[in-house]
C-alpha cells in the first residue's frame, strides 16, 4: 500500500477537504496518459480504457486465437483482450508494465477482462500465469503476467497460482527464427511445480502477448501432464488491427 493511499484510507468522508489536500500532495495520474484522474477512475483514466481495441474474441468460440491452436493441443476456449501494433496503447501499456513495474497496468487489465470473462461464466477453478525463468524473474524482479492473472483472480473469484509451474530452460531469443524452430525451441521448457495442485482443474493459462503461440502450447502440454486438467487460454493481447 502507497503512503498516499495509506493516507487517503484514513481520512473520513467527512472530512474530504482533507483528501481533496492529500490528493494534492499525491498527484493521482493516468498510468498510461498522466492526466489527472477523476475520483471515479482508478489508475487508468476512463478515456484511455474506452480507446482500448478490443478483440472481443471471448464471444467467438472459433477466434483467430482459438484457431491458431487448433491441432496443436486440446483446449477449452483461447482469446485474447486486446490487438497489439506498433505504437498502439496496448504495446505501450505491455512497455510499461514489463519495463517500468507498473504492475498496476497489469491488474487493472487483468480486472477489466476478468469482467468480460465473468459474463461468459466460464468455469474456471484456477488461474495460472506462464511463468519466466528463475534468471529472468531475478533480472526483472517479477513476472509482468503475475499482475494480469492478479486482477483476472479477483473479478472472476478463482484462486491463482504464480508457483504452479516452473520454467526448466531459458530459450533463446525467438527473432528470426521459423515457426516450426520456434515450436521445436519451447519444448520441454515447462514442468509442473507439484501435478497434485493441478489435478482435476481447468485452468486458464494466462500470457501477456501471443504471438506464434509456441510458449502457451509448450506451458499447456506440461499443464496436461497433470490428472484431468482442462486447459483454457486468456492473453493480454494478440497481434492485429
Ligand atoms: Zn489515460
Amino acid at each position: 500500500m502507497s503512503a498516499s493511499t495509506k493516507l487517503l484510507s484514513g481520512v473520513s468522508k467527512n472530512f474530504s477537504y482533507l483528501r481533496d489536500l492529500a490528493l494534492m500532495a499525491f498527484p493521482n495520474n493516468c498510468l498510461v496518459c498522466a492526466r489527472t484522474l477523476m475520483s471515479d477512475e482508478r489508475d487508468i483514466c476512463f478515456s484511455c480504457i474506452d480507446s482500448l481495441p478490443e478483440t472481443g474474441y471471448q464471444h467467438m468460440a472459433d477466434n483467430p486465437v482459438a484457431q491458431q491452436f487448433w491441432g496443436r493441443m486440446p483446449f477449452v476456449q483461447a482469446s485474447a483482450y486486446l490487438y497489439v501494433q506498433d505504437a498502439n496503447i496496448t504495446q505501450e501499456m505491455i512497455h510499461l508494465l514489463k519495463y517500468h513495474r507498473k504492475h498496476r497496468i497489469g491488474i487493472k487489465l487483468g480486472r477489466l477482462y476478468g469482467y468480460k470473462l465473468s459474463q461468459m461464466q466460464p468455469d474456471i477453478d484456477l488461474i495460472v500465469p506462464v511463468p519466466l525463468h528463475v534468471n529472468r524473474k531475478r533480472e526483472r524482479g517479477y513476472n509482468q503476467c503475475d499482475y494480469f492473472a492478479q486482477g483476472l483472480s479477483e473479478v472472476l473469484q478463482v484462486p491463482y497460482e504464480p508457483d504452479a509451474m516452473k520454467r526448466i530452460k531459458e530459450n533463446i531469443s525467438q527473432t528470426r527464427r521459423t515457426r516450426y524452430d520456434r515450436w521445436e525451441n519451447v519444448e520441454g521448457i515447462f514442468a509442473l511445480a507439484d501435478p497434485d495442485r493441478v489435478k482435476g482443474k481447468h485452468i486458464l493459462l494466462v500470457d501477456d502477448v501471443i504471438t506464434t503461440g509456441a510458449t502457451i502450447e509448450s506451458c499447456a502440454s506440461a499443464l496436461l501432464t497433470g490428472a484431468d486438467v482442462r486447459v483454457s487460454v486468456a492473453a493480454i493481447a494478440t497481434a492485429g488491427r
